[in-house]
């Protein structure tokens, strides 16, 4: 455990929000590629550092019965990328081992869209799996 990363989780954390329509579009698209994983990436304008307004479909990314892995190698270099979201195309919203693993080393916000993919069925979580919450504008 690095010093960085002490100081990192004493921090207060900022509050997360979402566009109404942003999060839409995850559940739409958790839906369509049901029974199959969909993944992308979480960006932000620059103005607006906290406010998740697009996504970011990643091509490779592996779909299938296991929890989707992302190709880290694949994720451009970009500023405005904060985190990613994936579906489970079971109930459970909860991260995998292997999420938590995936969300240390990338991201600060991440996002899970459990089937029914309904409003009901996501959760957010911080860099170390720690459910957050994120408010929907
Ligand atoms: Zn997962």
């Amino acid at each position: 455990m690095s010093i960085f990363r002490k100081k990192e989780r004493n921090k207060v954390q900022p509050k997360w929000k979402i566009k109404r329509g942003t999060l839409d579009f995850i559940l739409e698209s958790a839906k369509s590629t049901f029974p199959n994983e969909f993944g992308g990436l979480l960006r932000v304008d620059a103005d607006e550092k906290h406010t998740i307004k697009e996504i970011m479909i990643i091509p490779g990314t592996i779909s299938g019965d296991s929890h989707a892995i992302f190709k880290l190698h694949m994720l451009p270099i970009d500023f405005s990328i904060v985190g990613t979201v994936h579906s489970h195309p079971s109930l459970s919203f909860h991260p995998s081992d292997a999420d938590v693993l995936l969300f240390r080393k990338f991201g600060k916000v991440h996002i899970v869209a459990a089937y029914p993919f309904t409003t009901f069925s996501w959760k957010s979580y911080d860099y170390n799996g720690k459910e957050i919450d994120i408010e929907i504008i």
